[in-house]
């Protein structure tokens, strides 16, 4: 039976009016009975939030830590999905804090329990969280990897068991059911995208087929990343046309918690990926069946093609730090390349449609060939036409894939997003510049929004310490770190600008001892590790992918050091951003850094009884240049110590 919403309504009266009744009674009643603070930030936000639920429209809701923003939003999109009979979706910034709402004490526990009500929440998680049996049946028999084969061992028995009814059929796969492996061995078992699932054996006993039409059914909230639901907007055509569901079902309305990374997600999701052996592999099939002569030549020429411009980009591509994207030189050789190809793939395109028409080939093998040749031709023209295309290479040990990126989405995003008449709800401390939201509008393709800003209600005179330090060595930054570490016997977290950082940092650690555990991102499945982190009072957890979303209120988490400011990385795709900007430094590069400095410092105090140090490393040339910056982003009670520190 479909959830009723949780406060009552007669046939004359208005779903709105009831709900604004019903959301007025928590703020006012029910939450203070329950020993939660009554907070006018929140009473305020949700009148604003409700405007765009009545009028179905977008609005960006720009709250700082402690405003209980998030309660605000979980209510509305509740009671809205209910109404709607459809489940609202909360989109977060990435897989690593889609649990974190759902966590144990976490703000949908914390509502169900205040409110007396269950909610039906279902996460909905990227491919890559879930084992890939076709990986790992085959690795499991010859490897001698403890941790792969103990996954091996817990996969039920109903998945080899080809005539079991459905009925056995239990939800399994999920990359947080094995915390013990390791992110390096989780890849090797995990669904990547050179993986055909539409053809693979396994499909309908695959974890990742089972737990998505679990969450299909999802009655209130239906939890994803912004990458995930960009992938969704992207595929959903394509999908309906292969006789596949969508990623994601309809959608009541769509909450973009952390929204201001929202731009970044939808090129990452809107990218064409070829994968070096993909294309041969669909048209060698194809020359296996009863082919025409002059489409075979075709065939063979591209790729004889394909392989010289895969050679090329290899041999020309070039590792960049902190990024896992080479970047590839626009040669005139490369380029002439792919436009050999593209009209080779363009002429096979036209034969086709002969091939079809003679019925000696069926028409599914047909389709799957024009199907990815479109793909591939609509991937060479974002390449070929002027500058619209940001490109990369992508190296793993058996494959290597070409990964080309529109540079600019808000054309798609209105079109395919925010053409819906229903309410898009943008949640961050961080959004508008000085209270102008312009920028990300455009950027997103938005015309028509509404707007609040609200501060943060901490006393952060009382709260909060901050010191700058300059860098000399990188061995004594260590040093002093550690000393940090130390003085306040663990309970901290340690944010990192890449995973080379973090690792060059535990290569100097390992050499010491020391008397608390320290933990680092990667070792464990994250949720688990943040949950070590938080029960352990005196951990210390090292990431440096932890900037956003991480809320560990509590003596855990009493000192955040900054171990360098969080500066973009030099690939592909913020080389094009430099690229075509005026000034590199002022629109690209300090824009995402305070962005992100902001982020990581709002992980400190995240209750009114939290306290704690917040210590920032730079350079002596960064503070010349940015000190002034940084101090504006700093809660305006703490400035003056922070200026006067070094
Ligand atoms: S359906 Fe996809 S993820 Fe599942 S086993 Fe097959 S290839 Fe792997």
């Amino acid at each position: 039976m479909a959830k009723s919403l949780p406060f009552t309504i007669s046939k004359t009266e208005n779903f709105f009016d009831r709900l604004g009744d019903f959301v007025g009674d928590v703020f006012y009643d029910t939450l203070p009975e329950q020993g939660y603070e009554l907070r006018d930030e929140q009473i305020y936000m949700a009148f604003q939030i409700e405007q765009a639920f009545k009028n179905s429209s977008t609005i960006f809701a720009e709250a700082g830590v402690g405003t209980g923003k998030t309660f605000v939003y979980l209510l509305y999109a509740i009671c809205y999905a209910r109404y709607k009979r459809k489940p609202a979706i909360i989109s977060c910034a990435d897989e690593t804090l889609i649990e974190q709402l759902v966590k144990e004490k976490g703000d949908i526990e914390k509502l169900e329990k205040a409110l007396g009500i269950s909610i039906d929440v279902r996460l909905a998680k990227a491919r890559e969280q879930y084992v890939c049996m076709k990986k790992l049946d085959p690795l499991a028999h010859k490897t001698s990897d403890e941790d792969i084969l103990r996954v091996h061992d817990e996969i039920p028995d109903f998945v080899y068991e080809q005539g079991s009814s459905m009925q056995t059929f239990e939800r399994y796969g999920d990359r947080k059911e094995y915390p013990w492996v390791p992110n390096d061995a989780w890849e090797k078992i995990s669904w990547d995208p050179i993986q055909q699932c539409s053809t693979c054996d396994w499909r309908h006993r695959c974890g990742q087929t089972l737990n998505r039409d679990y969450y299909r059914h999802a009655e209130d909230l239906i939890i994803c990343s912004h990458d995930f639901y960009m992938e969704h907007v992207w595929t959903k055509d394509s999908r309906k046309r292969e006789g596949q569901m969508p990623l994601l079902p309809e959608a009541s309305c769509v909450v973009f918690d952390e929204g201001h990374l929202l731009e970044f997600a939808s090129q990452k999701a809107l990218t064409y990926r070829f994968d070096s052996q993909t294309l041969a592999t669909i048209l060698t099939e194809y020359m296996s069946q009863d082919v025409r002569e002059e489409s075979l030549l075709l065939i063979e020429d591209i790729l004889a093609l394909h392989d010289e411009w895969f050679d090329l980009l290899k041999e020309t591509a070039t590792f960049v730090e902190g990024s896992n994207r080479k970047e590839v030189p626009r040669s005139k050789k490369m380029m002439e390349l792919a436009t050999k190809i593209n009209e080779k793939v363009q002429s096979l395109l036209e034969q086709l449609v002969f091939d079809g028409d003679m019925f000696t080939i069926e028409d599914y093998h047909v389709k799957i060939i024009e199907e990815y040749l479109e793909f591939f031709s609509y991937g060479l023209a974002v390449l070929l036409e002027g500058n619209q295309g940001v490109f990369w290479l992508e190296e793993t040990e058996s494959e290597s894939s070409f990964v080309i990126m529109p540079r600019l989405v808000e054309d798609v995003l209105k079109k395919e997003v925010f053409s819906q008449s229903i309410p898009f709800i943008f949640s961050s401390a961080t959004m508008s510049q000085a209270g102008d939201f312009s920028y990300i509008a455009d950027s997103l393709g938005i015309e028509r929004y509404d707007s609040f800003t609200v501060k943060s209600p901490f006393d952060y005179e009382q709260q909060m310490r901050v010191y700058g330090h300059v860098q000399e060595t990188e061995e004594e930054k260590w040093h002093e770190i550690r000393n940090e570490l130390l003085e306040s016997n663990g309970k901290s977290l340690v944010l990192f600008s890449s995973k080379e950082e973090m690792t060059q940092f535990r290569e100097w650690s390992d050499q010491n001892t020391w008397n608390f555990s320290i933990f680092y991102e990667g070792d464990r499945e994250i949720s688990e590790l943040v949950k070590k982190f938080q029960d352990d009072h005196s951990s210390v957890l090292c990431s440096y992918n932890l900037w956003e979303g991480l809320d560990v209120p509590g003596e855990s988490l009493s000192q955040v050091i900054i171990a360098s400011l969080p500066f973009p990385p030099h690939d592909p795709v913020f080389q094009a951003k430099r690229k075509h900007a005026n000034n590199a430094v002022e629109e690209v590069d300090m824009p995402y850094m305070i962005l992100r400095l902001r982020q990581g410092i709002g992980r400190l105090i995240r209750t009114s009884t939290d306290k704690g140090t917040l210590h920032i490393w730079m350079n002596k040339t960064q503070k010349e240049a940015y000190k002034n910056d940084i101090q504006q982003i700093l809660p305006e009670e703490t400035r003056g110590r922070f200026s006067a520190s070094f």
